[in-house]
């Protein structure tokens, strides 16, 4: 996904390495990482105060003093870029396996996980792949068909179910309603004694008050324990700003990036936690149910610096 930054990043330390190392070379040096970050569509706002707590410690002394500045400064942007992914640079060991513990599963009980995103963003294809991560340790899921907006959503998730041998709990759409399904998909999951329930909410093509009106709903009625906006990496900054949106009317708990193995520029998986202070929790990494990984902040931050 960072093909374009990690290039546009390199190239501009290779610049700083080049010649004697002085305060000048460095600050130019700095507009090319500042240009990287908005050629790949990060926020701008994101891209400025990320800039300028960059620059204050790659003009410092400790950095020009050093024996090896450039190195200095490369260590300093990947710092920041793990703080701004929303991680502890310290961390150094990490999985790429999605676990339940970060999806926010409790112990004992029954806990209810709601999906909400825009149409197309993945979230029924994800919904599957989160199915699969719970299955494999063990947790007995049921998934909730409540997209009754687009028409092949609820085929798709039973398709899905069908793979996983996982339950689907659907209702006639002619005669339901997405706050009714899935109050009787949680009620049901209850009563088979399941783990998790996650409820595939529908989307639309953009942010709109019905959509909005709907989910709060149902966010009242099944009370979620994690709400979870899936977030399609393709569409950068209007993933941001529907994050805002959805985060506004929901509280969200959780971020999913899906389609980060495609052509994406980055920005929307630099901006969105500074944007918008929810954490991202997994990525999307294919169409098949095996592609969804862990996210760390600081293995993404190494990818990025390539
Ligand atoms: P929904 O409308 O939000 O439920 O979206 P879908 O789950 O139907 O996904 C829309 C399209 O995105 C489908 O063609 C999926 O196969 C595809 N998709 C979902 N997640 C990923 C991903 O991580 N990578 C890739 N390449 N495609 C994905």
């Amino acid at each position: 996904m960072f093909d374009s930054i990690t290039g546009k990043l390199n190239d501009a330390f290779s610049s700083i390495n080049r010649g004697r190392l002085n305060e000048a070379n460095i600050r130019e040096g700095m507009k090319q990482v500042r240009q990287a970050l908005l050629e790949a569509d990060v926020n701008y706002d994101v891209a400025r105060d990320f800039m300028k707590r960059v620059t204050e410690q790659a003009v410092g002394d400790k950095v020009l003093k050093s024996l090896r500045p450039s190195e200095q400064i490369v260590g300093i942007v990947y710092q920041e870029l793990v703080l701004l992914l929303g991680g502890d640079p310290r961390e150094s060991e990490f999985s790429p396996r999605p676990t339940s513990a970060e999806l926010g599963v409790k112990r004992d009980g029954l806990t209810v996980i709601m999906m909400c995103g825009l149409q197309g963003s993945g979230k029924t294809t994800t919904c599957g792949k989160l199915a699969r991560a719970l299955k494999q340790e063990k947790l007995e899921t049921v998934l909730v068909a409540a997209d009754l907006q687009r028409p092949a959503a609820i085929e798709q998730l039973k398709t899905l179910g069908g793979q996983l041998d996982v339950e689907v709990y659907a209702e006639d759409p002619a005669s339901s309603s997405p706050v009714q399904v899935c109050r009787n998909g949680v009620k049901h999951a209850r009563k088979s004694g399941a783990q998790v329930v996650i409820l595939d909410t529908a989307g639309r093509l953009h942010v709109d008050d019905d959509l909005m009106r709907e989910l709060r709903q149902i966010d009242n009625k099944c009370a979620p324990d994690s709400a979870i906006y899936v977030a399609d990496a393709m569409t950068g900054q209007d993933a941001v700003n529907s994050a805002i949106a959805f985060n506004d009317a929901l509280e969200l708990d959780g971020v999913i990036l899906t389609k980060t193995d495609g052509d994406t520029r980055g920005g929307a998986a630099l901006s969105i936690r500074a944007v918008t202070g929810v954490p991202l929790k997994f990525i999307g990494t294919g169409e098949t149910l095996d592609g969804l990984e862990a996210f760390h902040p600081t293995r993404m931050a190494q990818r990025i610096l390539g």
